[in-house]
Protein backbone atom coordinates (compact mmCIF):
# COMPACT_ATOMS: atom_id res chain seq x y z
CA UNK A 1 0.00 0.00 0.00
CA UNK A 2 1.35 3.28 -0.99
CA UNK A 3 1.88 6.42 1.60
CA UNK A 4 -1.24 7.75 -0.10
CA UNK A 5 -3.70 5.00 -0.54
CA UNK A 6 -2.77 4.57 3.63
CA UNK A 7 -3.59 8.43 4.13
CA UNK A 8 -7.02 7.57 2.06
CA UNK A 9 -8.17 4.43 4.39
CA UNK A 10 -7.07 6.66 7.62
CA UNK A 11 -8.72 9.65 6.26
CA UNK A 12 -12.15 7.36 6.14
CA UNK A 13 -11.45 5.77 9.37
CA UNK A 14 -11.11 8.97 11.17
CA UNK A 15 -14.13 10.55 9.44
CA UNK A 16 -16.23 7.46 11.12
CA UNK A 17 -14.98 8.01 14.05
CA UNK A 18 -15.40 11.76 14.69
CA UNK A 19 -19.17 11.07 13.34
CA UNK A 20 -19.82 8.49 15.92
CA UNK A 21 -18.16 10.95 18.32
CA UNK A 22 -20.64 13.64 17.15
CA UNK A 23 -23.71 11.30 17.96
CA UNK A 24 -24.53 10.78 14.27
CA UNK A 25 -25.22 7.26 12.79
CA UNK A 26 -23.22 5.12 10.69
CA UNK A 27 -25.80 5.69 8.58
CA UNK A 28 -25.44 9.17 7.59
CA UNK A 29 -21.12 8.82 7.40
CA UNK A 30 -21.40 5.59 5.20
CA UNK A 31 -18.77 3.21 4.99
CA UNK A 32 -16.20 2.92 2.59
CA UNK A 33 -14.35 -0.52 1.71
CA UNK A 34 -10.57 0.05 -0.60
CA UNK A 35 -10.11 -2.78 -2.83
CA UNK A 36 -7.17 -3.42 -4.92
CA UNK A 37 -8.30 -5.58 -7.76
CA UNK A 38 -8.37 -5.74 -11.53
CA UNK A 39 -5.19 -3.67 -11.54
CA UNK A 40 -6.71 -0.39 -10.16
CA UNK A 41 -7.79 1.16 -6.52
CA UNK A 42 -11.51 1.03 -5.89
CA UNK A 43 -13.53 2.60 -3.24
CA UNK A 44 -16.99 1.39 -2.75
CA UNK A 45 -19.02 3.26 0.29
CA UNK A 46 -22.45 2.38 1.00
CA UNK A 47 -25.07 3.77 3.51
CA UNK A 48 -27.45 2.37 5.71
CA UNK A 49 -27.64 -0.31 8.49
CA UNK A 50 -26.73 -3.46 5.99
CA UNK A 51 -23.38 -1.27 4.36
CA UNK A 52 -21.26 -3.80 6.28
CA UNK A 53 -22.40 -6.98 5.17
CA UNK A 54 -23.30 -5.75 1.50
CA UNK A 55 -19.84 -4.65 0.76
CA UNK A 56 -18.33 -8.01 2.33
CA UNK A 57 -20.22 -9.47 -0.22
CA UNK A 58 -19.72 -6.41 -2.80
CA UNK A 59 -15.50 -7.36 -2.31
CA UNK A 60 -15.63 -11.01 -2.47
CA UNK A 61 -17.55 -10.35 -5.73
CA UNK A 62 -15.14 -8.14 -7.18
CA UNK A 63 -12.38 -10.93 -6.78
CA UNK A 64 -14.13 -13.70 -7.99
CA UNK A 65 -14.91 -11.99 -11.45
CA UNK A 66 -11.14 -10.67 -11.11
CA UNK A 67 -10.52 -14.45 -11.20
CA UNK A 68 -12.31 -15.16 -14.46
CA UNK A 69 -12.05 -12.25 -16.30
CA UNK A 70 -8.18 -11.47 -15.65
CA UNK A 71 -6.22 -12.97 -18.81
CA UNK A 72 -3.04 -12.61 -16.97
CA UNK A 73 -4.03 -15.38 -14.78
CA UNK A 74 -3.41 -18.48 -15.38
CA UNK A 75 -6.12 -19.41 -13.64
CA UNK A 76 -8.92 -17.89 -14.95
CA UNK A 77 -11.59 -18.48 -17.62
CA UNK A 78 -10.24 -15.84 -19.98
CA UNK A 79 -6.69 -17.44 -19.53
CA UNK A 80 -8.36 -21.15 -20.78
CA UNK A 81 -10.36 -19.87 -23.33
CA UNK A 82 -7.18 -17.79 -24.92
CA UNK A 83 -5.00 -21.58 -24.52
CA UNK A 84 -7.82 -23.59 -25.61
CA UNK A 85 -9.84 -21.44 -28.32
CA UNK A 86 -12.32 -22.40 -26.06
CA UNK A 87 -14.61 -22.34 -22.93
CA UNK A 88 -18.17 -22.87 -21.45
CA UNK A 89 -19.08 -20.34 -19.09
CA UNK A 90 -22.52 -18.66 -18.48
CA UNK A 91 -21.36 -15.48 -17.67
CA UNK A 92 -18.78 -14.38 -19.83
CA UNK A 93 -19.96 -15.74 -22.51
CA UNK A 94 -22.72 -13.44 -21.43
CA UNK A 95 -20.37 -10.54 -20.90
CA UNK A 96 -18.39 -11.74 -24.42
CA UNK A 97 -21.86 -11.73 -25.78
CA UNK A 98 -22.02 -7.69 -25.33
CA UNK A 99 -18.25 -6.95 -25.47
CA UNK A 100 -19.02 -8.55 -29.69
CA UNK A 101 -22.40 -6.42 -29.80
CA UNK A 102 -20.80 -3.29 -28.64
CA UNK A 103 -17.96 -3.91 -31.49
CA UNK A 104 -20.60 -4.57 -33.99
CA UNK A 105 -22.43 -1.51 -33.28
CA UNK A 106 -19.30 0.70 -32.93
CA UNK A 107 -18.00 -0.52 -36.74
CA UNK A 108 -14.81 -2.49 -34.61
CA UNK A 109 -13.61 0.81 -32.88
CA UNK A 110 -14.19 -1.69 -29.97
CA UNK A 111 -12.67 -4.99 -30.45
CA UNK A 112 -11.82 -7.42 -27.40
CA UNK A 113 -9.45 -9.56 -29.83
CA UNK A 114 -7.27 -6.25 -29.38
CA UNK A 115 -4.58 -8.71 -26.83
CA UNK A 116 -1.78 -9.40 -29.62
CA UNK A 117 -1.75 -5.94 -30.31
CA UNK A 118 -1.90 -4.34 -26.59
CA UNK A 119 0.68 -7.39 -25.50
CA UNK A 120 3.20 -5.75 -28.11
CA UNK A 121 2.70 -2.04 -26.94
CA UNK A 122 2.77 -3.92 -23.25
CA UNK A 123 1.76 -0.48 -22.21
CA UNK A 124 1.28 -1.93 -18.19
CA UNK A 125 4.59 -3.90 -18.39
CA UNK A 126 8.39 -3.27 -17.68
CA UNK A 127 9.82 -2.56 -21.07
CA UNK A 128 6.89 -0.68 -23.34
CA UNK A 129 7.87 -0.07 -26.89
CA UNK A 130 6.26 1.07 -29.91
CA UNK A 131 6.23 -2.35 -32.43
CA UNK A 132 6.79 -1.91 -36.01
CA UNK A 133 4.52 -1.32 -38.40
CA UNK A 134 5.28 -4.90 -39.91
CA UNK A 135 5.24 -6.14 -36.45
CA UNK A 136 1.60 -4.84 -36.15
CA UNK A 137 0.31 -5.67 -39.25
CA UNK A 138 1.35 -9.19 -38.67
CA UNK A 139 -0.64 -9.18 -35.14
CA UNK A 140 -3.51 -7.58 -36.81
CA UNK A 141 -3.98 -10.92 -38.92
CA UNK A 142 -5.48 -12.20 -35.31
CA UNK A 143 -7.37 -9.27 -34.54
CA UNK A 144 -11.13 -9.12 -35.54
CA UNK A 145 -14.89 -9.64 -34.16
CA UNK A 146 -15.69 -12.29 -36.24
CA UNK A 147 -12.98 -14.47 -35.02
CA UNK A 148 -14.94 -15.20 -32.03
CA UNK A 149 -18.25 -16.34 -31.53
CA UNK A 150 -20.29 -17.16 -28.71
CA UNK A 151 -23.41 -19.69 -28.76
CA UNK A 152 -25.07 -20.10 -25.68
CA UNK A 153 -22.51 -20.82 -23.16
CA UNK A 154 -19.85 -21.35 -25.44
CA UNK A 155 -17.42 -18.82 -26.52
CA UNK A 156 -15.02 -19.60 -29.47
CA UNK A 157 -12.26 -18.01 -30.59
CA UNK A 158 -9.96 -18.47 -34.16
CA UNK A 159 -7.28 -17.23 -36.30
CA UNK A 160 -5.03 -17.69 -33.40
CA UNK A 161 -7.16 -14.31 -31.28
CA UNK A 162 -6.93 -13.32 -27.55
CA UNK A 163 -9.81 -12.47 -25.52
CA UNK A 164 -9.37 -9.17 -23.59
CA UNK A 165 -12.07 -7.63 -21.57
CA UNK A 166 -9.78 -5.25 -20.41
CA UNK A 167 -12.25 -2.41 -22.01
CA UNK A 168 -15.66 -3.76 -20.58
CA UNK A 169 -14.68 -5.85 -17.48
CA UNK A 170 -14.13 -2.96 -14.73
CA UNK A 171 -17.83 -1.71 -16.07
CA UNK A 172 -19.27 -4.93 -15.77
CA UNK A 173 -17.94 -5.30 -12.50
CA UNK A 174 -19.72 -2.31 -11.49
CA UNK A 175 -22.82 -3.49 -12.26
CA UNK A 176 -22.20 -6.71 -10.40
CA UNK A 177 -21.61 -4.84 -7.08
CA UNK A 178 -24.58 -2.47 -7.77
CA UNK A 179 -26.14 -5.61 -7.86
CA UNK A 180 -25.38 -6.92 -5.05
CA UNK A 181 -25.61 -4.31 -3.36
CA UNK A 182 -29.34 -3.91 -4.31
CA UNK A 183 -29.74 -7.46 -3.22
CA UNK A 184 -28.24 -6.81 0.22
CA UNK A 185 -31.16 -3.71 0.81
CA UNK A 186 -28.40 -1.08 0.38
CA UNK A 187 -30.34 1.74 -1.72
CA UNK A 188 -27.45 4.20 -1.49
CA UNK A 189 -23.95 3.77 -3.11
CA UNK A 190 -21.04 4.91 -4.98
CA UNK A 191 -19.20 2.32 -6.71
CA UNK A 192 -15.28 4.13 -7.64
CA UNK A 193 -14.02 1.88 -9.74
CA UNK A 194 -10.62 3.54 -10.34
CA UNK A 195 -12.08 6.66 -11.51
CA UNK A 196 -15.01 4.58 -13.45
CA UNK A 197 -18.08 6.02 -11.31
CA UNK A 198 -21.54 3.55 -10.39
CA UNK A 199 -23.81 5.33 -8.51
CA UNK A 200 -27.08 3.36 -6.64
CA UNK A 201 -30.15 5.04 -5.92
CA UNK A 202 -29.10 8.83 -4.66
CA UNK A 203 -27.80 10.08 -1.57
CA UNK A 204 -29.17 9.17 1.46
CA UNK A 205 -30.86 12.86 2.17
CA UNK A 206 -32.42 11.91 -1.50
CA UNK A 207 -30.80 14.83 -3.47
CA UNK A 208 -28.09 13.44 -6.18
CA UNK A 209 -25.09 12.86 -6.21
CA UNK A 210 -21.74 15.19 -7.68
CA UNK A 211 -19.08 13.29 -9.62
CA UNK A 212 -16.18 15.18 -10.71
CA UNK A 213 -15.34 14.71 -14.13
CA UNK A 214 -11.18 14.77 -14.66
CA UNK A 215 -9.56 17.18 -16.53
CA UNK A 216 -7.42 15.29 -19.46
CA UNK A 217 -4.17 17.64 -19.22
CA UNK A 218 -4.09 17.15 -15.38
CA UNK A 219 -6.17 14.91 -13.85
CA UNK A 220 -5.49 16.54 -10.20
CA UNK A 221 -7.58 19.24 -11.71
CA UNK A 222 -11.70 18.80 -13.00
CA UNK A 223 -13.30 19.86 -16.06
CA UNK A 224 -16.70 20.07 -14.40
CA UNK A 225 -18.93 18.24 -11.99
CA UNK A 226 -22.00 16.13 -13.15
CA UNK A 227 -24.99 15.93 -11.41
CA UNK A 228 -26.59 12.46 -11.28
CA UNK A 229 -28.20 9.25 -9.30
CA UNK A 230 -28.86 5.82 -10.06
CA UNK A 231 -26.17 5.54 -13.36
CA UNK A 232 -22.30 5.15 -14.34
CA UNK A 233 -20.09 7.80 -15.30
CA UNK A 234 -17.16 6.08 -17.18
CA UNK A 235 -14.35 8.26 -18.79
CA UNK A 236 -11.83 6.96 -20.93
CA UNK A 237 -8.68 9.21 -21.40
CA UNK A 238 -5.23 9.77 -22.55
CA UNK A 239 -4.24 10.40 -19.01
CA UNK A 240 -4.53 6.87 -17.67
CA UNK A 241 -1.91 4.81 -18.95
CA UNK A 242 0.70 5.01 -21.12
CA UNK A 243 4.42 6.03 -21.81
CA UNK A 244 6.72 8.41 -23.40
CA UNK A 245 9.45 7.68 -26.06
CA UNK A 246 11.26 10.61 -27.84
CA UNK A 247 8.89 13.36 -26.79
CA UNK A 248 5.66 11.25 -27.80
CA UNK A 249 3.01 10.00 -25.95
CA UNK A 250 1.51 7.12 -26.35
CA UNK A 251 -1.95 6.26 -24.58
CA UNK A 252 -3.51 2.73 -24.10
CA UNK A 253 -6.50 3.05 -26.31
CA UNK A 254 -5.89 1.24 -29.55
CA UNK A 255 -7.41 1.95 -33.19
CA UNK A 256 -7.86 -1.93 -34.14
CA UNK A 257 -7.94 -0.01 -37.54
CA UNK A 258 -4.23 0.21 -37.06
CA UNK A 259 -3.05 -1.33 -34.24
CA UNK A 260 -1.82 2.29 -32.67
CA UNK A 261 -3.05 4.15 -30.35
CA UNK A 262 -6.05 6.31 -31.80
CA UNK A 263 -5.74 9.68 -32.36
CA UNK A 264 -9.51 10.90 -33.35
CA UNK A 265 -9.50 14.27 -32.35
CA UNK A 266 -10.05 13.23 -28.49
CA UNK A 267 -8.14 13.30 -25.22
CA UNK A 268 -11.35 12.33 -23.37
CA UNK A 269 -14.64 11.11 -23.98
CA UNK A 270 -16.95 10.28 -20.85
CA UNK A 271 -19.95 8.54 -20.84
CA UNK A 272 -23.02 8.45 -18.43
CA UNK A 273 -25.29 5.55 -19.22
CA UNK A 274 -27.48 3.16 -16.43
CA UNK A 275 -25.35 0.27 -17.63
CA UNK A 276 -22.11 -0.36 -16.38
CA UNK A 277 -20.74 -2.29 -18.09
CA UNK A 278 -22.14 -0.32 -22.08
CA UNK A 279 -20.80 2.85 -20.26
CA UNK A 280 -17.31 1.39 -19.99
CA UNK A 281 -17.24 -0.04 -23.51
CA UNK A 282 -19.30 2.79 -24.90
CA UNK A 283 -16.10 4.86 -23.71
CA UNK A 284 -13.02 2.97 -25.41
CA UNK A 285 -14.98 2.65 -28.58
CA UNK A 286 -16.41 6.67 -28.57
CA UNK A 287 -12.75 7.69 -27.85
CA UNK A 288 -11.72 5.67 -30.84
CA UNK A 289 -14.43 6.95 -33.32
CA UNK A 290 -14.07 10.67 -32.66
CA UNK A 291 -16.66 13.42 -32.43
CA UNK A 292 -19.18 12.82 -35.21
CA UNK A 293 -18.78 8.71 -34.94
CA UNK A 294 -19.45 9.28 -31.18
CA UNK A 295 -22.87 10.77 -32.19
CA UNK A 296 -23.83 8.60 -34.35
CA UNK A 297 -23.09 5.64 -32.29
CA UNK A 298 -25.48 7.63 -30.14
CA UNK A 299 -28.07 8.03 -32.50
CA UNK A 300 -27.74 3.78 -33.26
CA UNK A 301 -27.53 2.82 -29.64
CA UNK A 302 -31.27 4.77 -28.83
CA UNK A 303 -32.60 3.64 -32.91
CA UNK A 304 -31.31 -0.09 -32.17
CA UNK A 305 -30.78 -0.63 -28.20
CA UNK A 306 -33.70 1.81 -26.49
CA UNK A 307 -30.37 2.72 -24.73
CA UNK A 308 -29.53 6.94 -23.76
CA UNK A 309 -26.44 7.65 -23.55
CA UNK A 310 -25.16 11.08 -22.49
CA UNK A 311 -21.31 11.89 -23.64
CA UNK A 312 -19.11 14.67 -22.60
CA UNK A 313 -16.12 14.90 -25.49
CA UNK A 314 -12.99 16.95 -24.65
CA UNK A 315 -11.01 17.79 -27.97
CA UNK A 316 -7.56 17.90 -28.72
CA UNK A 317 -7.90 21.99 -29.04
CA UNK A 318 -9.58 22.82 -25.80
CA UNK A 319 -13.27 22.39 -26.44
CA UNK A 320 -15.82 20.85 -24.06
CA UNK A 321 -18.94 19.73 -26.01
CA UNK A 322 -21.29 17.30 -23.57
CA UNK A 323 -24.88 16.74 -25.35
CA UNK A 324 -28.28 18.15 -24.63
CA UNK A 325 -28.79 15.88 -21.87
CA UNK A 326 -26.40 16.66 -19.57
CA UNK A 327 -27.05 20.74 -20.07
CA UNK A 328 -29.02 20.72 -16.82
CA UNK A 329 -26.49 18.28 -15.31
CA UNK A 330 -22.93 19.35 -15.99
CA UNK A 331 -21.78 22.55 -14.40
CA UNK A 332 -18.25 23.70 -16.21
CA UNK A 333 -15.28 24.18 -13.94
CA UNK A 334 -14.32 28.23 -13.11
CA UNK A 335 -10.94 27.93 -13.58
CA UNK A 336 -10.54 25.73 -16.26
CA UNK A 337 -9.00 26.90 -20.23
CA UNK A 338 -11.42 24.57 -22.03
CA UNK A 339 -14.79 26.47 -24.42
CA UNK A 340 -17.38 24.80 -23.21
CA UNK A 341 -20.37 24.05 -25.01
CA UNK A 342 -23.67 21.89 -25.51
CA UNK A 343 -24.61 19.73 -28.54
CA UNK A 344 -27.77 20.85 -29.84
CA UNK A 345 -28.42 17.65 -32.05
P1 LIG B 1 -8.95 2.07 -18.34
O1 LIG B 1 -8.75 0.59 -18.25
O2 LIG B 1 -7.68 2.81 -18.13
O3 LIG B 1 -10.09 2.57 -17.54
P2 LIG B 1 -10.49 1.85 -20.76
O4 LIG B 1 -11.70 1.52 -20.00
O5 LIG B 1 -10.64 2.84 -21.86
O6 LIG B 1 -9.32 2.39 -19.84
O7 LIG B 1 -9.96 0.49 -21.36
C1 LIG B 1 -8.71 0.34 -21.92
C2 LIG B 1 -8.40 -1.14 -22.02
O8 LIG B 1 -9.25 -1.72 -22.99
C3 LIG B 1 -7.01 -1.43 -22.48
O9 LIG B 1 -6.15 -1.59 -21.41
C4 LIG B 1 -7.17 -2.71 -23.28
O10 LIG B 1 -7.16 -3.82 -22.41
C5 LIG B 1 -8.54 -2.55 -23.87
N1 LIG B 1 -8.59 -1.89 -25.17
C6 LIG B 1 -7.75 -0.98 -25.74
N2 LIG B 1 -8.20 -0.59 -26.95
C7 LIG B 1 -9.36 -1.26 -27.14
C8 LIG B 1 -10.31 -1.30 -28.20
N3 LIG B 1 -10.19 -0.54 -29.30
N4 LIG B 1 -11.38 -2.12 -28.06
C9 LIG B 1 -11.54 -2.89 -26.94
N5 LIG B 1 -10.69 -2.91 -25.93
C10 LIG B 1 -9.61 -2.10 -26.03
MG1 LIG C 1 -13.57 1.63 -20.86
Amino acid sequence: MTKRMLTAVLTVALALSLTACGGRTQQEAGETRTVYTMDTVMNLTAYGENASAALDAAEETLRTLDAKLDRHDKASAVSALNRDGTVEDAELAQLTDIARTIGELSGGAFDPTVAPVMDAWDFTGDAPRVPSDEELSALLAHVGLEKLSVDGNTIALSDGAQLDLGGIAKGYAGDAVRTVLAELNVTSAVIDLGGDVGLLGAKPDGSDWRVAVKDPADPSEFLGVLTAADTFVVTSGIYERGFEENGVRYHHIIDPKTGKPAESGLVSVTVVCGDGAWADALSTACFVLGEAGSLALRDTLAAEKNLRIELILVTDDGHVRYTAGLAERFEPSEEGTYVYEAIIA
